[in-house]
């Protein structure tokens, strides 16, 4: 069982399409989507769309939340709320439906999946520094989770009593270790790497691996200066390059 994990997409169709190409390559025999579908980028309803076609399981994000109006968009720095804003009136009937019904947690055989953290996933916890990790995998009750929300890519591991940040694209599974691990974003990374970000756990292999995979980033941009969305979020889809 090969399981492709994907996350925060924020409207960012050109990269949803390279990555799901990707994916479609390496034949996995499961997508799972760890949410924040929408938020920031031009074409929310297209990827919601994408994702509920062709994504086994969709967990909740902050900002799927937000734009269902659950949240206190005090949270949100000026420009993720603007974006916000702007898709709350874009979304369709259909694409809100389906975000509406997405759990904010999944537990399946050995692997937890979160959009943000296993411990109280609707609080949005960041899992950024071995600290937060060594506090998470406390609450943790299988061997791997899997999380998004930072946008950048990563691994913590813990075994026995030591915790580690790993930076290798593709580590075997030991199986007296846990695992958290950050798949990175798929539509707006935020780990000086451009490209889109994603992973593929295979079970039998015992293995992970992250996949980075060029789109066209100016197309992207482009919608979105049509669409009047702010700048900053536009030229942070090139930081990197
Ligand atoms: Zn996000």
């Amino acid at each position: 069982m090969r399981i492709a994990i994907i996350s925060d997409i924020h409207s960012n169709l050109f990269a949803l399409r390279a990555v799901l190409a990707d994916i479609y390559h390496r034949h996995a025999d499961k997508i799972i989507c760890l949410g924040d579908v929408v938020g920031y980028g031009p074409s929310p309803n297209e990827c919601v769309e994408l994702i509920k076609e062709r994504a086994d399981i969709c967990l909740m994000g902050n900002h799927d939340w937000a734009v269902l109006g659950n949240e206190d968009l005090a949270y949100f720095n000026t420009f993720a709320r603007e974006a916000v804003l702007w898709t709350q009136v874009r979304m369709s009937p259909e694409a809100e439906e389906y975000l509406r019904a997405l759990p904010f947690i999944v537990i399946e055989n050995d692997c937890t999946y979160v959009h943000s953290a296993p411990f109280e996933p609707q609080a949005w916890t960041y899992v950024l520094n071995r600290n937060d990790a060594v506090f998470q995998f406390s609450a943790l009750q299988t061997q791997l989770c899997f999380v998004g929300h930072t946008h950048a890519a990563g691994i913590f591991r813990q075994k026995n009593e030591s915790y580690e940040f790993l930076i290798e694209n593709q580590i075997y599974i030991d199986d007296q270790s846990k695992y958290i691990i950050n798949v990175g974003s798929v539509g707006q990374p935020r780990d000086y790497d451009a490209r889109a970000s994603y992973g593929i756990y295979d079970r039998e292999m015992k293995s992970f691996a992250f996949h980075r995979i060029p789109y066209d980033i100016e197309s992207t941009q482009y919608q979105m200066q049509e669409e009047r969305l702010p700048a900053y979020l536009v030229d942070r889809l090139s930081y990197g390059r």
